[in-house]
């Protein structure tokens, strides 16, 4: 978070290591430049001053000189001028102070011939630039400053002045009186220039002490009372720049500096007050959402156990197995989103037969796969969860139908286990990728253990059922069914208006088999008989130990005669039929006597319709035995019927099921 104003903070520091050099630049560069300037009015104004007074002393000492030619005592008629002027030139030969700038002077007259000079050696001698001399003080008056008196510097420093006139009267006269020649004196400019620049110089070399000596003082005033300063600042921003918010600015006095490290210090101090505070949000933030999220994770387990809980109650509220799996097949898809869905049960040879799915009727129903076969078969046999996360390029199960039957999406077989026996497996399938998670992977192997705990516990209902309702000597349906059975057909046949017939069979001479084979002999004639009588009827047909060594089979839709053929046809098949033991029998064989009834036709409920087909058996019984013999009315009345309590139980249902 403080990264951004820090890092400019660091610019700004870097930038600050340049303050002393800045400072410098910014003092000591225009005092060196105003000094330079300085320096250059100063001499420009010296240059001026020392022109200008040299001219002055130039002109002045050329009137002086002129005019010394006035007051020269040897002025007597005859003297020789030359000699009369000696005094004055002598003057200006000699070292007087005021001569030693002049670096030319001379007399030059109307002729060009210098009279004389500071330099001996040109008198007598025709100066070359006397007509120039001449020209300038041509028609002026000796002594009278010239306009062409050339400025001094430049051109040189020339003062010319006319000699001649009144001044000259005493020892001249005439035309040479008025105009006996020029005086040029002339001051050296390279002298002037010496002065000059040795001022120039010496003020230049103050200028340049001054500025190195300024330069120093602000560099060590810079470094003393800024950078230093700034420096301990700059590591104390660059601490907290690495994040230490502990670090505090020193104390850097009562000045501006100062005053900045205690701002920068009351800022941390915020700084280190929020920070604080941010990492107690930040810390309860944590708190919270861990909290929130095992809320979520306790939510989505309380989910989960709600849909256990409803599944469990829906698919166990029932015992019969097809229902059971009817209900998982609708509950399981919905309660967990899975599009689509199949439930497979080991079948009788062992394959896993798809019983029910997920949407139905889509032709997987019925489908078998051998234990080992297949992602579901692998589950089978592993007995372990198989994921296959995209079955589109998952290539280590062999798919029944090629690559081509490959489906889309993501597969999720679970084995349905209970105790060590395998049941059956279920199978979740989702269109999109990887769509399981591990804890659905986990929850939906919860799912399956419901599965197969309802599943065990409707096999286990069908088969106490089943053996409730089964003899369990002879293997087929006991009385108990039996009549469940008739009400059942007896409902049926009058709502649909079918015919029912029913045939009452005893086996012949039963006591004496018993009595001379043994019991044991007996059972075991029982169960034959039994077996032959269901072999011989339809599949839809039931056959059913009535009691003893006595029959009931239920012909549904059969009409009195084919019945009668039916009951034949059973009677032959007992007769011709090897059974052991029975050369105890009266003829060798074991023969059955068999009485048929029908309803409509005899009778229109249960006991009436038993009580024919009993009738009607008597009949047999007493027209000889091993024979069929149909009711007919009036059969129920014969005297000669035995109506003890075995019959009479015969007819109402009570009678015991076996004697074992
Ligand atoms: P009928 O030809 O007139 O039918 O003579 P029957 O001897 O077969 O008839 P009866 O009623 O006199 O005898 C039936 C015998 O069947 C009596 C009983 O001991 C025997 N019995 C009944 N139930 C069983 C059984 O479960 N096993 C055996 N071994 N015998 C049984
Ligand atoms: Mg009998
Ligand atoms: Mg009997």
């Amino acid at each position: 978070m403080p990264g951004a104003p820090f890092g400019a903070a660091a610019g700004r520091g870097a930038s600050l290591r340049s303050i002393g050099t800045r400072l410098l630049l910014a003092v000591a560069l225009p005092a060196s430049v105003v000094a330079l300037l300085g320096t250059a009015a100063a001499w420009r104004q010296t240059d001026a001053a020392v022109r200008e007074k040299t001219r002055a002393d130039a002109v002045g000492l050329a009137e002086f000189v002129a005019t010394s030619f006035g007051t020269v005592d040897d002025t007597r008629p005859g003297t020789p001028p030359r000699v009369a002027h000696r005094a004055v030139t002598n003057a200006v030969r000699s070292d007087w102070s005021a001569m030693k700038l002049v670096t030319e002077l001379r007399i030059v007259d109307r002729q060009g011939v210098v009279r004389w000079s500071r330099r001996i050696e040109e008198e007598d001698k025709v100066l070359p630039d006397a007509q120039r001399l001449l020209a300038v003080t041509a028609g002026r008056a000796s002594f009278e400053t010239p306009p062409g008196l050339s400025p001094l510097g430049g051109g040189g420093g020339d003062v010319i002045y006319p000699l001649g006139g009144v001044a000259c009267g005493g020892c001249h006269t005439g035309e040479a009186t008025m105009r006996a020649g020029v005086l040029q004196l002339v001051v050296g400019e390279s002298a002037l220039r010496r002065q000059v620049a040795e001022v120039f110089f010496q003020a230049t070399g103050f200028v340049v002490a001054f500025v190195v000596a300024l330069a120093l003082l602000v560099f060590v005033a810079v470094r003393v009372f800024v950078s230093r300063r700034v420096a301990r600042l700059s590591a104390v921003m660059k601490r907290v720049e690495d994040g230490d918010l502990v670090v505090r600015a020193p104390d850097l006095g009562q000045d501006e500096l100062g005053q900045l490290a205690r701002a920068y210090n009351k800022m941390l101090a915020r700084l280190t007050a929020l920070k604080a505070s941010e990492i107690d949000t930040q810390r309860d933030l944590d708190h919270a959402r861990t909290e929130l999220s095992l809320k979520a994770e306790l939510e989505t387990r309380v989910g989960e156990l709600q849909i256990l809980y409803d599944l469990a109650r829906t698919i166990t509220s029932t015992l019969e197995l097809n229902e059971v799996l009817a209900r998982i097949a609708q509950v399981v898809p919905k309660q967990l989103k899975v599009p689509k869905f199949s439930i497979m049960l080991l079948n009788g040879e062992g394959l896993l037969e798809v019983l029910k799915a997920f949407p139905a009727n889509v032709g997987s129903e019925g489908l078998t796969f051998s234990v080992g076969e297949g992602i579901c078969g692998h589950a089978a046999a592993t007995r372990k969860d198989v994921y296959v996360p995209d079955l589109e390029i998952d290539g280590s199960f062999r798919i029944r139908g090629g690559a081509g039957a490959r489906g889309r999406g993501c597969l999720l077989a679970v084995p349905m286990v209970h105790g060590d026996e395998l049941l059956g497996v279920l199978n979740f399938e989702r269109p999109e990728k990887a769509d399981f998670s591990a804890e659905e992977i986990e929850f939906f192997t919860a799912v399956a253990g419901q599965a197969a705990m309802a599943v065990q516990n409707a096999r286990l209902h069908e088969q106490t059922v089943a053996l409730s309702v089964t003899d369990p000597l002879t293997g087929i349906p006991n009385r108990r069914y039996l009549f469940q059975q008739l009400d059942a057909e007896i409902v049926r046949a009058n709502r649909f208006g079918t015919q029912l017939s029913v045939l009452m069979i005893d086996i012949d001479h039963f006591k004496h088999l018993n009595d001379t084979a043994g019991h044991s002999a007996g059972d075991e004639v029982l169960k034959q008989v039994s077996s032959i009588l269901r072999n011989t009827v339809r599949k839809v047909d039931t056959v059913a130990r009535y009691g003893g060594e006595e029959f009931l089979v239920l012909l549904p839709q059969i009409a009195r005669p084919e019945a009668q053929e039916v009951a034949e046809k059973l009677r032959r098949s007992v007769e011709e039929s090897v059974v052991q033991h029975a050369r105890a029998q009266p003829g060798g064989k074991v023969t059955i006597s068999v009485g048929v009834a029908n309803l409509p036709g005899d009778a229109a409920e249960r006991v009436k319709l038993v009580d024919c087909a009993d009738s009607a058996l008597y009949a047999s019984k007493r027209g000889g035995r091993n024979r069929v013999t149909a009711y007919q009315p009036g059969m129920e009345l014969d005297p000669t019927r035995q109506r003890g309590p075995h019959a009479q139980r015969r007819r109402t249902g009570e009678v015991p099921l076996t004697r074992a």
